[in-house]
């Protein structure tokens, strides 16, 4: 198959570059140039993408792995990326795979019917755009989420939400749910550390709370000494009260040193349940750690009565205590999120697999 795709968001500038209008970053290219996210080219007058249809890898995980816990929990997603990113954040934890720059890593061809199908294969309840941000690649995301609705099968996206109006738009028409990386909350550190800024990033985030039936999640990455001071952490779980509501689940995740941020240490738990008591205090009613072991800490509880709803070890489910319609088993008020009746029974392994030849 082809890998180079047409594309559309792109402006003709009067000194005879061509402008890319996907994210805010706005690469102006001359002919044989690629932009920051390395994935999409000029060539000729126009601007083209040029992983369509290649994949750095795919594997079955858990779709509390996204991190989505109160999306068809229990239930298994086929997750794949491509290569390249257009953030540039120093700890990036999947750098191997958003910092390619060449073929090397797009080991496998998947056209986006065979994609959908391989899910249906593999009882996958969703097809998850991960690893890499999927706002560089829209164009086969939107392809292969198309191929995967009319199976059945669910769309999610993995962002950082760093997007535009109009490919926003796009993107999300065709996605039913996603998890959005709210990297800190102040345009300093989006400046400093991933090259970028946080307005676009709350801009994604209010679009899909107020315009869109897409499921969301938010995911957090505390870094230490850098973006987990009790002060960012009270605004940012105060704005997103104020402006999504306090259904929205937030994920606060422990760093690793990688890639070019090796002089901090990992985040302990104790930063993580800090942030998890601020933003409840603040009104957010599910917040969870991720990256350790803790059970209480990602477990979910009904906000009006306490009552333990889904208990979570890793990526296992252990008590299920939602009725047919997501309400608390005791109190009977509505826990948010897209449940079923029962849990799905996938549990917490990881299978990886190859669709097709180079
Ligand atoms: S999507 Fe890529 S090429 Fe387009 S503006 Fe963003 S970083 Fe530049």
């Amino acid at each position: 198959m082809q890998d180079e795709h047409p594309t559309t968001y792109w402006s003709p500038l009067p000194d005879g570059r061509i402008r890319c209008d996907v994210c805010p970053r706005a690469c102006s290219l001359h002919e044989g140039q690629r932009g920051l996210c390395f994935v999409r080219a000029r060539r000729g007058d126009a601007i083209v993408l040029t992983t369509y249809g290649r994949s750095s890898g795919f594997c079955v995980d858990p779709i509390e792995k996204k991190p989505l816990d109160h999306f068809l929990p229990g239930t298994s997603v086929l997750s794949f990326g491509t290569a390249g990113c257009n953030l540039a954040c120093r700890f990036c934890q999947n750098w191997d795979i958003s910092k390619s720059r060449g073929t090397d890593t797009l080991a496998d061809a998947a056209a986006p019917e065979a994609v959908a199908e391989a899910a249906v294969r593999l009882g996958c309840r969703s097809v998850a755009f991960t690893y890499n941000d999927p706002v560089i690649f829209l164009e086969y995301a939107i392809d292969v989420a198309d191929a995967c609705r009319e199976r059945g099968i669910r769309a999610v996206a993995v962002t950082a939400g760093y997007v535009n109006v109009e490919p926003r738009r796009d993107l999300f028409a065709h996605m039913d749910a996603a998890n959005v990386d709210l990297k800190a909350f102040t345009e300093d550190f989006y400046h400093r550390v991933c090259a970028g800024s946080l307005s676009p990033v709350l801009e994604t985030l209010e679009y899909l709370r107020h315009d869109t039936d897409v499921w969301f999640e938010i995911t957090n990455l505390l870094i230490p000494g850098l973006n987990d001071s009790d002060t960012e952490l009270d605004a940012m779980t105060r704005w997103v009260v104020e402006r999504l509501g306090p259904d929205v689940p937030m994920h606060f995740t422990a760093f690793h040193p990688d890639w070019k941020m090796l002089d901090r240490p990992p985040t302990p738990l104790a930063t993580l349940s800090r942030a998890g008591r601020i933003a409840t205090s603040n009104g957010v009613r599910y917040a969870y750690t991720g990256n350790v072991r803790d059970l209480e800490g990602q477990s979910t509880r009904c906000h009006g009565c306490g009552h333990l709803l889904i208990e979570r070890n890793g990526y296992e489910l252990g008590t299920w205590d939602l009725d047919a319609d997501g309400r608390c088993g005791r109190c009977r008020e509505p826990c948010a999120g897209v449940f079923e009746e029962r849990p799905g029974r996938w549990g917490a392994r990881r299978l990886p697999v190859r669709l097709g030849a180079a």
